[in-house]
């Protein structure tokens, strides 16, 4: 088979040395005699892929011990609702950024819980930009402000963290399912952080939470238990069955994360990563971003043909290029390219090289 590079927004690639990692204990893990999927999530095995996995994220992003890591499911659509339901506390407002579809879905179900207001959108622009701080106008009453750091299907990101003022102590919430450890970021900056893990991390099937302490306790009356993080934090993400598999094999992504040097490291590819293909965009008459320049996502680099009438032409020959998934949202139309920490250097060359011969065939 030829090399073969998948471009897609999620769920989407993995390290091919994660996977054969998986493949070659999948029968057999450290002589256990048996496969992960078939361990109990209480036996000692288990127990220390979970350990070993909080060790490594908390040495790849340094996280204080008054924060709860979490691995939960129902993906990070089931924190849109978990977020108000437990970060409320008494109050009955919260702040929200709109900046693309993500925030606008975290917007609509928040409304089922409390009353929104939207501080800053980016909708008079088609959310092709972050709005700055400075227009934001944030309520005094919030319970907490959100805000989704990488919009995965407008290709949107947010460069910078938002400094909310302490006196008011309001906590900052990030969705950062889809640029979640392609950088190094400060964690004390937010109260809570959550993320799917299809995108960075492993996959489906598993959401990583990262709550400050101090936040969690006082759930809405009627909260379900499986809803409440004091549940999953009372008992070590093990109220009931972890998705035990996924959390596995992202702990095999995080070991391949500090063979790439960590944070730091990886940031740096990324930037050249995506470098490679918006320097090109930019050059060509022939392809557009619509996305503002310093806004653009390293992670999901959306981009139209000068005639979508030669879409379906693109996508064909880019897959008999071993290029794939490159079709944009159904919603947006156009082509999105994903660059994930998976996705080596050597496929944003290649289809950059390609994107150049296909506009000079029907320039
Ligand atoms: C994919 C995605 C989600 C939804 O994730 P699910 O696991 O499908 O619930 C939410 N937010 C962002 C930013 C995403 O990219």
């Amino acid at each position: 088979m030829n090399q073969l590079y998948n471009f897609s927004a999620g769920p989407a690639v993995l390290p091919k040395k994660v996977l054969q990692q998986a493949r070659d204990e999948m029968l057999n893990w450290h002589g256990s005699g048996m496969s992960v999927m078939e361990m109990s999530h209480r036996g000692k095995a288990f127990i220390s892929i979970v350990e070993e996995l909080k060790h490594d994220l908390c040495e790849l992003i340094d996280i204080p011990s008054n924060y709860k890591i979490l691995f939960l499911q129902g993906g990070a659509s089931s924190q849109f609702a978990m977020v108000p339901m437990n970060l409320l506390r008494g109050k009955t407002n919260a702040d929200y950024i709109h900046t693309g579809q993500w925030s606008e879905k975290a917007i609509k179900e928040a409304k089922r819980y409390c009353s929104v207001n939207i501080a800053a959108s980016s909708k008079d622009a088609q959310c092709t930009y972050i709005p700055s701080q400075n227009q934001w106008q944030l309520s005094s009453d919030a319970a907490f402000v959100h805000i989704t750091t990488n919009e995965t299907i407008g290709g949107v990101e947010f460069h910078w963290t938002p400094e909310l003022a302490s006196e008011n102590e309001t906590p900052l919430v990030a969705d950062m399912s889809s640029n979640m450890l392609s950088r190094p970021f400060d964690v004390t900056k937010y109260g809570l952080i959550y993320a799917g893990a299809q995108k960075n991390l492993g996959p489906a099937g598993l959401v990583l939470v990262i709550i400050r302490e101090d936040l969690v306790g006082s759930a809405l009356p009627g909260t379900p238990s499986l809803f409440d993080y004091q549940t999953h934090i009372d008992n070590d993400s093990m109220y009931n069955t972890p998705p035990t598999y996924a959390i596995y094999i992202m702990g095999l992504v995080l070991k391949w994360l500090k063979d790439q040097g960590g944070l730091a490291a990886i940031e740096q590819t990324n930037i050249q990563k995506a470098a490679l293909l918006y320097d090109y965009i930019d050059t060509s008459t022939f392809y557009h971003c619509p996305v503002a320049p310093q806004d653009r996502s390293r992670m999901n680099v959306p981009f139209t043909l000068r005639d979508p009438a030669l879409d379906n032409a693109f996508l064909e020959q880019a897959a008999a290029n071993g290029l794939v998934q490159l079709k944009g949202h159904r919603s947006v139309g156009g082509m999105r390219a994903s660059l994930y920490n998976a996705m080596p250097v050597e496929g944003v060359i290649q289809l950059v090289e390609f994107m150049k011969e296909f506009a000079n065939t029907y320039d």
